[in-house]
């Protein structure tokens, strides 16, 4: 099914950022804003789970599962397609359940998703889990795997004229849309910005998504900017999240793309981005995480 086929999914756009900082160093930035794509499975979510989709229903699945934690995109996000799409859906949640459940929780079981939560210890072994229910279609935590990756091909088809871009940048979890993007690129350096800190498996990960020729293209991680560690954050990206909002009416999630907006941002002011480049930043979506901070912390 392609985004044609979702009658509430908005078309995605080029945003122009404009700035000091880029006219003076001659570089243009433009955010591919995947965000407005929809207001639950906003993002890159919704590209790698399409495949996974398709896979199961020509295997005749009629349930789907995955793994997450209690902010997950990824969880909400196949909550809402295997609504959309008619499977049963069950989520492995990390962790104990709280007594309150977490917005993307609520979200995610009022579309119909069954919530199983499953000790830390337990989640670790997903093998074992899915050992358990062989007759559900699995999908990995966080969309990961070679549909997952061949579903994120297809953000970078939606961009206008690809080739005036000399980079493309976007932030990285699992890798999976990063390796979508590495191999969908023609001749562009392609930066990941890791949310984690020292996530030291993640090349390896990527790597392995990607066919002999693919790896050889010029791409790399850069773990600088993860602000203390997954869904980590500090007044000082708060802030940011707030000046980008007025300064370029540019929603970001302190999660993701927060962080690789921050990111742009400071390898162009150190000159490690050189000056005359075009960059394309991929806002891959994920707002929904926000509402996990206190009320008012955010002007959007
Ligand atoms: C999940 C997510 C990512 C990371 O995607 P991976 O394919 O796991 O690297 C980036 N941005 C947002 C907003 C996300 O929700």
């Amino acid at each position: 099914m392609t985004i044609e086929n979702y009658a509430n999914f908005k078309k995605v756009f080029v945003q122009k950022i404009h700035a000091h900082w880029l006219t003076n160093k001659n570089i243009t930035l433009h955010v591919l804003r995947l965000d407005v794509l929809h207001p639950v499975v906003s993002g890159n979510k919704w590209f790698k789970l399409q495949y996974y989709l398709q896979d199961a229903t020509a295997k005749n699945y009629t349930a789907i599962a995955t793994f997450g934690g209690a902010y997950s995109n990824h969880i909400l996000a196949t909550a809402y397609a295997c609504k959309q799409q008619g499977f049963n859906c069950i989520g492995i949640i990390r962790g104990e359940e709280a007594k309150v459940l977490s917005h993307t929780l609520v979200q995610a079981k009022s579309l119909g998703m069954e919530l199983q939560f499953v000790t830390r210890e337990a989640y670790k072994n997903k093998e074992a889990i899915q050992h358990q229910a062989p007759n559900i279609y699995w999908i990995g935590e966080g969309g990961y795997g070679a549909l997952g990756m061949q579903g994120a091909t297809d953000i970078v088809k939606l961009v206008p004229d690809l080739d005036q871009y000399t980079h493309i940048i976007c932030a990285i979890g699992t890798g999976t849309t990063l390796a979508g993007i590495v191999a969908a690129a023609t001749h562009q350096k392609v930066i990941g910005i890791s949310v984690m800190k020292g996530n030291s498996e993640l090349h390896q990960h990527i790597a392995s998504l990607l066919n002999e020729d693919d790896k050889l293209k010029n791409w790399e991680i850069d773990h600088n900017y993860h602000f203390g560690g997954y869904a980590k954050y500090n007044n000082a990206l708060l802030q940011y999240m707030r000046e980008v909002w007025h300064q370029y009416q540019l929603p970001t999630d302190f999660v993701y793309t927060a962080k690789a907006m921050f990111a742009t941002e400071h390898l162009i002011k150190q000159e490690l981005i050189s000056r005359q480049s075009a960059i394309l930043l991929i806002h891959t979506g994920g707002l929904q995480g926000n509402a996990s901070l206190p009320a008012g912390t955010l002007p959007f």
